[in-house]
């Protein structure tokens, strides 16, 4: 393939990127600092076509292409790893169940609200206190249909924005028995009675995106609100995660690029023996494997995110980017801080906060654990 972007993408790149370092880098500090989401960035994100990336111009989103979206994800990622998560968490998990597997009733109810920036966001609940990698066998959460109303019981854990969010799209077993038919998913508006959203989890990083553990108690949604059949819970969300993959790679992406930046920046300036750091090898090579790796983990991503656009399938290379890029970000982000000796240790300085923030993309959206089974099985598979 031709890994050259086109000038619409260019552009677009251009146009986030000037947006997050206006509105978003700025502010990453204080919303670590404070835990605080940053909503007055959000808000502006609508009319740029942010929050609707994988929506339809006809609800109000932006449609961009698969390596459109990644790109924005990573501009997010190098400005602030927390409003990244958030928007990636909307984008990829919230919105994407919606427009993939949503009618046009439900995608019309639901999405214009959520991407013009003018509402709250959306966010998808499948992790439970019992059962994170392990979906299929561990969904506890039920819900029964009881004349035309689905009745939900059950918890959820780590809920990124649904405090945030207008609704929750859940994942709940329908049927008993763990088979791969068992499983459906439900769109659950967050203001529905019986829903219950804990205070956010206190978290090493990304602590301007909250998540939380939900409640269910005999919540009660009416059947339209089922996506898609009954029963293909599984199917659909394996299929929404393997795009928030891309996501998780392009967010890990851009917090390595920031990292990377800071360190180069910083190897110029300071001095030690007489000479600015940025004269010894032992800095070079790590400036070096920095951006050799960011190079290969970016076109990883964008890779995926073009077998998608062009209908092919990418499952198998979404999880390989999304694992060579979140480790190489840790790699990345920790070597910057190396390269800062104990400023980087300080909270002074922004790598600190990278270091921590990167540390989630090794699991969220499936473990590297998990990435690396997909990959083998995709692999033994082949003919
Ligand atoms: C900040 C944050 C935000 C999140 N946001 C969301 C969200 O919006 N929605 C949502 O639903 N979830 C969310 N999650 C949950 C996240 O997706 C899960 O934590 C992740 O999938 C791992 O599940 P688990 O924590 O239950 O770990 P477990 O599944 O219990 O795994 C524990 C360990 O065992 C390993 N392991 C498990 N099975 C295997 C296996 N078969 N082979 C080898 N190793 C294995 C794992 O790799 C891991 O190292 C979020 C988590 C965090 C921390």
């Amino acid at each position: 393939m031709d890994f050259d972007l086109n000038d619409e993408q260019r552009m677009w790149r251009t146009a986030v990127h000037d947006f997050v370092a206006r509105e978003v880098k700025p502010k990453a500090r204080q919303v670590d600092e404070e835990g605080a989401f940053n909503w007055e960035a959000v808000r502006k994100m609508g009319p740029l076509g942010l929050l609707g990336l994988n929506v339809d111009e006809a609800y109000g989103g932006a449609g961009v292409d698969p390596i459109s979206a990644a790109i924005a994800i990573e501009e997010l990622g190098w400005g602030c790893g927390s409003t990244a998560l958030a928007i990636s968490a909307h984008n990829g998990l919230g919105c994407a169940p919606l427009t993939l597997f949503g009618d046009p009733q439900q995608q019309q109810r639901f999405l214009p609200t959520v991407v013009s920036g003018r509402g709250g966001l959306a966010a998808l609940a499948l992790t439970e206190p019992g059962a994170g990698s392990d979906l299929r066998g561990g969904i506890s959460t039920r819900a029964v249909l009881q004349d035309g109303i689905w009745v939900i019981n059950g918890s959820k854990m780590w809920c990124t924005n649904a405090s945030l969010a207008e609704f929750i799209v859940t994942l709940v077993r329908t049927r008993s028995g763990e088979g791969s038919n068992s499983l459906s998913l439900l769109v659950v508006p967050k203001e529905t009675p019986g829903l219950h959203i804990s205070p956010p989890e206190k978290k090493m990083g990304l602590k301007g995106s909250p998540a939380h553990a939900l409640t269910f108690d005999n919540v009660r949604v009416p059947s339209e609100y089922l996506l898609g059949e009954e029963g293909q819970g599984l199917q659909q969300v394996l299929e929404v995660l393997n795009g928030g993959r891309i996501s998780i790679g392009a967010l890990a992406v851009g917090l390595a690029q920031s990292a990377f930046e800071e360190a180069v920046r910083y190897a110029r300036q300071r001095e030690a023996f007489g000479h600015p750091i940025a004269d010894f090898q032992a800095i070079q090579w790590m400036l070096a494997d920095a951006a050799t790796e960011i190079h290969a983990a970016r076109l990883m991503v964008y890779h995926s995110a073009w077998l998608k656009s062009i209908g092919r399938s990418f499952a198998k290379e979404a999880s390989m980017a999304k694992l060579f890029a979140s480790e190489m970000a840790e790699r990345v982000c920790r070597n910057a801080i190396q390269i800062h000796g104990g400023y980087g240790y300080s909270r002074e300085f922004p790598v600190e906060l990278t270091y921590r923030d990167a540390r989630l993309m090794t699991i969220g959206e499936g473990t590297s654990e998990i990435q690396r089974l997909v990959i083998a099985r995709a692999i033994l598979s082949e003919g």
